[in-house]
C-alpha cells in the first residue's frame, strides 16, 4: 500500500487574511430561534462565523459565549441609502457611521435604493452589513431630488443608463418614475418621468443584464406602465389603486411601502403650500390614508418588505420605526418581522439562520412576533459570526 499523497499542508498559499469569523468564539444561542414561517428551534451555535444547528464536536468548549432570548436572521432593510445625505453624497465617515447605525439597529443586510456615493469599499468591511446595490437613482433634470440621482436629459437615454447602473450594482437597478413636475406651475402635480415604451425598453435591459428593477413611485400615473414593463419591485407604492392592488398580488410583485417616509407626506404638501395645490391636496390625501393603504395591500395578499428610506433626510437606523409603523397599520406582528427578517433574505436571495449559513443574526429579550416594538431594543447582533453590538 502507497503512503497516503501529502496533503499539501504548508504548500497551499495562506490567504493573507483569515475568512471572517474564523477562529473566534463558539456562539451557543439559546432560547427560541426563528428560522422562518412555521421553522423554530431552540438552540443554534456559531462556528467559524457560520451557523450550525447542531453542536460543534470537535472544539473543545473551553470558549463559548452564551447568548439567551428570541434570535432571528438578521434585519433586512430594503430601501435604505447608504452614502447619501440631505446635500447628496457624503464621505467615507459619514457613511461608514451611517453602515454602523443600521447595523446597531439590527439591519444587518441592506439592499440600497440608490446611492451617489461609491460604497464598494463597505465589501471589505466585515464589521459592516451586507449591501446589494442599485447604482445610482436614474432620474431627469429637475424631476428628483437635487444631487441625489443620474439625471438624463433625454428621456431615451434611460435603457442605455440601466445598463450601466447594472454593471455598478449588485443586481438592481433604481428608476424614480414619478415626480412633481414644477413646469407645470399652479398644475403642477405628480408625473411619470418616462414614456411607457422607454420604461420597457428599460426593463428589458436589465433584464438580459440579470438585474432587477425597482421603481420609485407615488404617483397612480405611474403604475401602469411600470407594471406593463415588468418592474420586480416597487419603492413606496402609494398610488396603487384596488384593481392594481390585486395585480401585484397576483404577480407576486413587493411593495416596500416606507411608511416613515410616507408620514413627511403632509409635509411636502404644506410646503407646496398654494403654490403646486393639486400636489398639496394628493400628498394629503396619501398621507391621510397611508395606514389604511398598507393594510388594503396586506390583505389583497401583497408581498410587503420593509425599507426606512434612511440617507437623505431620514436618519439611519429606523428600520425599527418602519416595522412599529406597518404593526400600527394593521399588518399583524408576525409576518411584519417575517417581512423584515427572512422572507426580504428569501426576496433577495441571500440565506437566513440555516445549516452553513454566514451567521447573521440579531437577538430581543422578547417574542418580537407579540409586539414588534421590542426590534428597538436588542439584545445582541451577531454579524458574520461574530458579536457586533
Ligand atoms: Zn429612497
Amino acid at each position: 500500500m502507497s503512503p497516503e499523497p501529502s496533503s499539501g499542508a504548508g504548500a497551499a498559499p495562506r490567504p493573507a487574511t483569515p475568512p471572517s469569523g474564523v477562529g473566534g468564539p463558539v456562539l451557543h444561542v439559546r432560547g427560541r430561534v426563528l428560522l422562518g414561517d412555521e421553522q423554530e428551534t431552540d438552540e443554534l451555535w456559531v462556528v467559524d462565523g457560520r451557523v450550525s444547528l447542531t453542536p460543534p464536536r470537535d472544539r473543545t468548549p473551553v470558549d463559548v459565549v452564551t447568548l439567551e432570548g428570541w434570535a432571528l436572521p438578521g434585519l433586512v432593510d430594503l430601501h435604505c441609502h447608504i452614502g447619501l445625505g440631505p446635500q447628496g453624497p457624503v464621505g467615507r465617515d459619514t457613511a461608514e457611521e451611517q453602515a454602523r447605525t443600521d447595523r446597531d439597529a439590527g439591519t444587518l443586510l441592506v439592499r440600497d435604493a440608490g446611492s451617489p456615493s461609491d460604497t464598494r469599499w463597505v465589501d471589505e468591511r466585515h464589521d459592516l452589513p451586507r449591501v446589494l446595490r442599485a447604482g445610482r437613482h436614474l432620474a431627469r433634470p429637475k424631476r428628483y431630488l437635487r444631487w441625489y440621482g443620474r439625471e438624463l436629459d433625454a428621456v431615451e437615454d434611460l435603457p442605455a443608463a440601466v445598463a450601466q447602473e447594472a454593471a455598478r450594482g449588485d443586481g438592481w437597478v433604481k428608476v424614480v418614475a414619478d415626480w412633481i413636475d414644477r413646469d407645470l406651475g399652479e398644475d403642477a402635480d405628480l408625473t411619470p418621468l418616462w414614456p411607457d415604451p422607454v420604461l420597457a425598453e428599460a426593463v428589458r435591459v436589465a433584464h438580459a443584464a440579470g438585474a432587477r428593477v425597482t421603481a420609485h413611485t407615488f404617483a397612480t400615473e405611474a403604475l401602469p406602465g411600470l407594471l406593463a414593463a415588468g418592474v420586480d419591485c416597487l419603492e413606496h407604492g402609494t398610488g396603487l389603486t384596488a384593481s392594481m392592488i390585486d395585480e401585484v398580488a397576483r404577480r407576486g410583485i413587493p411593495v416596500v411601502p416606507t411608511l416613515v417616509q410616507v408620514a413627511n407626506f403632509a409635509g411636502f404638501a404644506e410646503q407646496a403650500g398654494d403654490r403646486f395645490p393639486r400636489y398639496a391636496a394628493r400628498m394629503r390625501r396619501m398621507h391621510a390614508r397611508r395606514y389604511e393603504h398598507v393594510r388594503d395591500l396586506y390583505d389583497a395578499g401583497v408581498r410587503l418588505l420593509l425599507g426606512s428610506d434612511a440617507g437623505g433626510t431620514i436618519a439611519h437606523g429606523r428600520l425599527p420605526d418602519e416595522a412599529a409603523e406597518m404593526a400600527l397599520a394593521g399588518v399583524p406582528a408576525a409576518d411584519v418581522v417575517a417581512a423584515a427578517s427572512w422572507r426580504a433574505r428569501e426576496f433577495l436571495g441571500v440565506p437566513g439562520l440555516e445549516e452553513g449559513a454566514p451567521a447573521d443574526l440579531v437577538l430581543y429579550p422578547t417574542d418580537p412576533r407579540r409586539d414588534v416594538r421590542v426590534l428597538a431594543a436588542p439584545t445582541a447582533v451577531v454579524l458574520r459570526g461574530r458579536v457586533v453590538a
